[in-house]
């Protein structure tokens, strides 16, 4: 979440005054339904999510908390990205999969649609106005695409000098771009699934508790070959994330397979360098984050 561009959006309404409410936080102590450090596991209290649309699955993996992810997602198939754990911000950066040139932009999406919030039927649009993406389901009221990421410096200079080791999504971001051939000068406005990013009556944004809730999803269609960036955001010092970074799953179908008909092994580009899904490499809570 967060970044400059939020930043500057929050710090104009004065940081200190900006509405925090954080109805799970209770004499200061974090109510949540998932164990701080739970970890994915299939048949576990964290097995929830399946495809939002029907079709032949072509890539299941998880995210770890605070961690990286990417994969192409072909033409016509359906990412379904499940909040396993509730309330987790994944900052998502979108690419023409074959002119990594034209990306996801914030200001021809909003745009073009005339409305701030991201919902069902909105189109995922590229800095050269095509779709990247149509959001074809959606179970929380709306998503964000004006929060921005965070990133140590931000987190710095928004919560102080002693912060600066913890690594955010922008450092996510160019960790994961950099597996792509990507680096700096591609890192854009992003989007942010499932976090809270209300546009006040006066204008101003809040960055306020979740909406979303254990196993609540989004699913987006490829109106092109697209690759995806996910930021798992480890922020901490805010409430985007329910002060507990939990996984996120990442299902791809094809809808025009019927189920069961694809190949799993055979799922895009997807970023493993193993034969073993992320989930089984990956479960580690880089020791920065927190
Ligand atoms: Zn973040």
């Amino acid at each position: 979440m967060a970044t400059t561009q939020a930043e500057n959006a929050v710090d104009h309404v004065d940081p200190v005054n900006t509405v925090v409410t954080c109805s799970t936080i209770s004499g200061g102590t974090v109510a949540s339904t998932v164990p701080v450090g739970a970890v994915y596991a299939e048949g576990s209290a964290l097995d929830w999510g399946a495809s939002l649309v029907e079709g032949a699955v072509v890539l299941d993996e998880n995210v770890a908390p605070n961690a990286p992810w990417s994969a192409v997602v072909s033409k016509g198939h359906v990412l379904t990205i499940v909040d396993v754990g509730g309330n987790q911000s994944g900052d998502c950066l979108l690419y023409n999969a074959d002119d990594p040139e034209e990306r996801y932009s914030v200001p021809d999406t909003l745009a073009w649609q005339g409305n701030a919030y991201v919902r069902t039927g909105t189109v995922l649009r590229s800095s050269e106005g095509r779709p990247l993406m149509t959001v074809v389901a959606n179970e929380i009221d709306r998503q964000d695409t004006i929060g921005g990421a965070c990133g140590k410096e931000s987190n710095t200079l928004r919560y102080g000098h002693h912060v600066m080791f913890q690594h955010g999504c922008r450092e996510n971001f160019l960790a994961e771009a950099s597996r792509r051939g990507l680096g700096v000068r591609d890192l854009v406005s992003n989007l942010n699934w499932f976090m809270n990013v209300p546009v006040e009556a006066d204008g101003a944004l809040g960055i306020v508790d979740g909406m979303s809730a254990p196993g609540r999803r989004v699913a987006v269609r490829a109106e092109t070959d697209v690759l995806v960036i996910v930021s798992n955001c480890p922020q901490m010092n805010n409430p985007c994330n329910d002060f507990n970074p939990t996984p996120l799953r990442m299902i791809v179908v094809d809808p025009h397979s019927p189920s069961g008909a694809a190949d799993p092994a055979s799922a895009d580009d997807a970023n493993t360098d193993d034969a073993s899904p992320r989930s089984a490499r990956d479960t580690s809570t880089p020791e920065a984050a927190a």
